[in-house]
């Protein structure tokens, strides 16, 4: 039996064959630094919840607690036709969504793929390749639209902090997820995208901003009235809940003090002072080399965006401790970013006695030249020790939003959209098991479900909620 790695992947853990002592105490070393106990969520949940108080009082402070000015919810039987814009990081998606009323949705959706050299250009350039896509996007899906006339109401889901001002009006604070474009923050997001728009002459006018987490809620909460909390673990990781006016201190202008606002909490940049979240080298040679080092740094341990660079960074200290792959990376392996998050739940779904697939991801893709079953084992155990604390330390956000609005005994229904959650082998079991950890019995009063692309419908909603 090889050591015992730590409490909570003891269960998930097989043996590694033929490992040396060496091999074994480095990993286990690793595990525990990775190690989330019960008492630390615990302590994680206390803080942040704090963080969300000073939030609601305060703008401009690290948890931000946006308000979105969305103040309705839908009821299901809203009809008409909009257009929703989603740009989450990875890609754009063009919706059209026909609301037919009894809550049914009709729709078609496009994606497009977002470059690097969009992502780090100006930003004159994004909005403007967006408004190509819209315009391609009705060309191609929307019949009529040459002769059409009409003037299209859309949504835009745009993820990314935004100090929102109204429904239609918001400036981006700062970008994430590896964008960069110039020319663009402290900026009306709104504004540029209208403006974009119109240079192409797509006629549309851009009714509401939302935040993804925002959309996944509103969408969510149009099938399940006890949706309570949207979430996102995709590219990056956020959340957005109901909360009451009169809590909101920050707000100038109270629109009606007893009624309730989703507030976009922009969890992410959680912890970004490093002062409760357990934080390893690994993590913090991700945070010095990314392109926004000493931000987001609860983003930086759970998202899809960087737990592949993590594993990678582990997985190249090994090497370089010659108790890996006998001690030789590969050009492709010493990239920055190769090691995809893909590639993890490749891996961590590998059930194979010989782990075929794992190989494949090592010899093939990352030009690896051979791999022992003993490498591939221990690549598959960094993988879980990764995954695992990324779930784990997603239990906190959501259960601090719970705790902190004191629902869980009359119920609530959660909806996460995001590949992550999707794909992502064990991630919503791993969440599940570290929820009722905290929540005991209670957790059944907890339903978690996927609302995939959630967020599209989402902008879709709030543009009608906004032009009623
Ligand atoms: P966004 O957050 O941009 O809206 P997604 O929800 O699709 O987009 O998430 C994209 C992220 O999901 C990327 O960072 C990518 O690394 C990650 N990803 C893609 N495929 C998988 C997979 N099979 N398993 C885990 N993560 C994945
Ligand atoms: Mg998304």
């Amino acid at each position: 039996m090889p050591p015992i790695l730590s409490s909570i992947i003891r269960d998930e853990v097989e043996h590694i064959e033929g490992a040396s002592n060496a091999q074994l105490s480095a990993i286990d070393g690793i595990a525990k630094e990775f190690d989330l106990t019960v008492e630390k969520l615990r302590e994680i949940i206390k803080y942040f919840c704090n963080e969300m108080d000073k939030g609601l009082e305060k703008t401009g402070m690290n948890v931000a607690m946006i308000p979105s000015f969305v103040t309705g919810a839908p009821t299901g039987k809203e009809v008409g036709t909009f257009l929703a814009l989603d740009l989450g990081g990875t890609n754009l998606r063009v919706c059209e969504f026909t609301f037919e009323g009894e809550g049914v949705v009709k729709s078609k959706q496009h994606k497009y793929r977002i470059t690097e050299a969009q992502r780090t250009g100006s930003g004159r350039q994004l909005f403007d390749f967006i408004a190509d896509c819209v315009d391609k996007f009705l060309a191609e899906f929307v019949t009529d639209y040459s002769e059409n006339t009409k003037i299209f109401k859309m949504g835009f889901t745009f993820s990314f902090p935004v100090e929102q001002t109204a429904i239609n009006k918001g400036t981006l604070i700062k970008w994430t997820k590896g964008f960069t474009c110039s020319d663009s923050e402290n900026k009306d997001v709104v504004f540029m995208l209208q403006e974009a728009l119109n240079r192409k002459g797509v006629p549309a006018v851009v009714s509401a901003l939302v935040n993804d987490t925002v959309g996944t809620l509103l969408s969510h909460s149009y099938k399940d009235p006890k949706t309570f909390i949207g979430i996102i673990y995709g590219t990056g990781t956020n959340g957005a809940y109901y909360e009451n006016i009169s809590k909101i201190k920050k707000l100038n202008k109270i629109p009606d003090a007893s009624g309730k606002m989703i507030i976009n909490v922009e969890w992410g940049a959680f912890d970004s002072e490093k002062k409760i979240i357990p934080i390893t080298m690994f993590d913090n040679k991700l945070d010095r080399e990314s392109n926004n080092p000493h931000s987001q740094i609860f983003e930086k341990m759970i998202s899809g965006m960087y737990l592949g660079e993590i594993a990678r960074n582990i997985i190249l200290h090994l090497i370089d401790r010659r108790l890996l792959f006998d001690g030789y990376s590969s050009k492709d392996l010493n990239r920055n970013y190769s090691f995809e998050t893909e590639y993890m739940s490749v891996i961590e779904a590998d059930g194979s006695h010989t782990l075929d697939d794992t190989k494949k991801v090592l010899e093939e893709s990352l030009n690896i030249p051979s791999t022992t079953l003993t490498d591939r084992q221990i690549v598959k155990r960094v993988c879980q020790i990764v995954g695992l604390r990324a779930a784990r330390l997603s239990s906190t956000t959501l259960a601090a939003v719970i705790i902190h609005c004191g629902v869980v005994e009359c119920g609530v229904s959660v909806g996460i959209d995001g590949t992550l959650f999707e794909l992502y082998p064990h991630f919503s079991a791993r969440l599940e098991t570290a929820l009722r950890e905290l929540f005991g019995t209670n957790f059944d009063k907890v339903k978690i479900s996927l609302a995939r692309d959630g967020s599209g419908v989402g902008a879709a909603l709030a543009a009608m909620l906004a032009t009623e």
